[in-house]
């Protein structure tokens, strides 16, 4: 498999964007080499530069559930095109949106929508800080709530720590790291900084250190102690909403967070996503409150127009959950008897390279990530795209089909055993 011309035009896109990427994770900086540059999408596959053709199992990190191109979304992004990109006034398309992600998310009595997940979060940051009238915010080593200063913290290991900046740049002075899916530590931290806590934020299902479930107890823990202590609780399901279900992790999970984030499958895989949740929260943003949010191109029509033909796909289509769930189980069940680790849950999953159980970042990072490497690179080689870190989810689209999966799992046998 030639990819030449990726080499060059990566070479080329160096000189003018840093890194040669928008985005630092495409850049194949975990597995080595360069990344393949993508010309054209359809269905569950992608075709490179050089012509080579790929199954795709990153789904451009999560909007596309239904695949690239679909023709539903095309033709609705078409037609909003030719009616105008953009108008900054307030258009139908847009309530219609909010009422879609009210009736599955019940727990979001007001939404507003937003360009990107980061913005969504940084956004409810916000609200619960003047909502609570304090600072701190708690997140979870190993969970991402977009590169906005507040979330962006490595964690410490053990005890909870007041965090270090991720990167250079960062303040995040009120930010307390704690580990995933340990309820004692979390009950410790709330009896000790509870009362200058705004909110917790938290993937429900994790999906950026790898997939990592919530441990029985859990979230649950952080439902009532943040009602206890009088913080909010935040769910980012940036990428569980609408993917692990129509009603997203909280539907699943029967936890009513006070806010939510929503973000990729919401836009049909143009930039869009949102924030909401209760209504004596959300009131209090501008123009009905003082609390300042805004967007030139907030609910823009095309990516609304993206987001309400898929969202209506899916609606359409109960069974699909129960069907991406299936070809996920059949790929997790390949992995039967060797020396890696898979978490998933529905059309989310990751193989970790170790024996160990993976339940939080400490045991995350135990995945071996050469190997990893190895396996990633025998994958594209054969023609199987995955997220090209060991720290990813991978995702299954409504687009791949049974064949699809007996192809990868082939692959992966194969590059096993390399
Ligand atoms: N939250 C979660 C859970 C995410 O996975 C991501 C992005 N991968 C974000 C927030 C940030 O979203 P965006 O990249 O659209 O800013």
């Amino acid at each position: 498999m030639s990819r030449l011309r990726s080499r060059a035009a990566f070479r080329r896109a160096r000189r003018s964007i840093p890194g040669g990427v928008n985005s630092p994770v495409r850049a194949f900086r975990a597995v080595g080499g360069h990344p393949v540059l993508v010309r054209r999408g359809r269905g569950a596959w992608i075709e490179d530069i050089d012509g080579n053709r790929y199954l795709d199992f990153v789904g451009s990190w999560g909007p596309l559930i239904l695949g690239h191109a679909h023709p539903k979304i095309v033709a609705a992004i078409t037609a909003a095109a030719k009616k105008g990109s953009t108008f900054g006034a307030p258009t139908e398309a847009e309530t219609e949106l909010a009422e879609v992600i009210r009736s599955a998310f019940p727990s979001m009595d007001l939404v507003r929508l937003v360009s990107s997940g980061t913005e969504a979060c940084m956004s409810a940051l916000r609200v619960a800080r003047a909502f609570t009238k304090r600072a701190g915010v708690i997140k979870f080593e190993g969970c991402y709530h977009g590169h906005a200063d507040p979330f962006l913290v490595k964690a410490g290991s053990g005890a909870a720590t007041f965090g270090s900046p991720d990167s250079p740049g960062v303040e995040a002075d009120h930010t307390i790291i704690l580990p995933y899916n340990d309820p004692a530590a979390f009950s410790g931290a709330m009896k000790r900084w509870g009362r200058k806590v705004a909110a917790v934020i938290v993937e429900p299902v994790a999906g950026n250190m790898g997939v990592v479930p919530p441990l029985m107890g859990f979230l649950e823990t952080l439902r009532e102690e943040t009602r206890r202590h009088g913080s909010l609780l935040i769910f980012d399901e940036v990428i569980t909403g609408f993917r692990l279900a129509w009603g997203g992790a909280q539907t699943l999970l029967r936890i009513k967070p006070d806010l939510t984030t929503l973000g990729k499958i919401i836009g049909g895989g143009l930039p869009l996503a949102a924030y909401g949740g209760r209504r004596e929260i959300m009131n209090r943003l501008a123009p009905e409150g003082p609390v300042y949010q805004a967007g030139t191109l907030s609910g823009n029509p095309l990516a609304v127009a993206a987001g309400l033909a898929q969202l209506r796909q899916l609606k359409a289509d109960p069974g699909i959950y129960r069907r991406l769930d299936q070809l996920a189980a059949d790929f997790e069940d390949s992995f039967h008897g060797r020396d890696v680790t898979v978490n998933r849950v529905g059309s989310m999953m990751t193989v970790f390279f170790t024996k160990q159980p993976v339940t939080d970042w400490t045991s995350a990072a135990r995945g071996d990530r050469k190997k990893f490497a190895r396996y990633f690179r025998a994958m594209l080689d054969a023609g199987i795209y995955l997220p090209p870190s060991q720290f990813e989810a991978l995702f299954v689209s409504a687009a791949h089909t049974g064949g699809d999966i007996q192809r990868t799992i082939r692959a992966a046998s194969r590059a096993l055993v390399r």
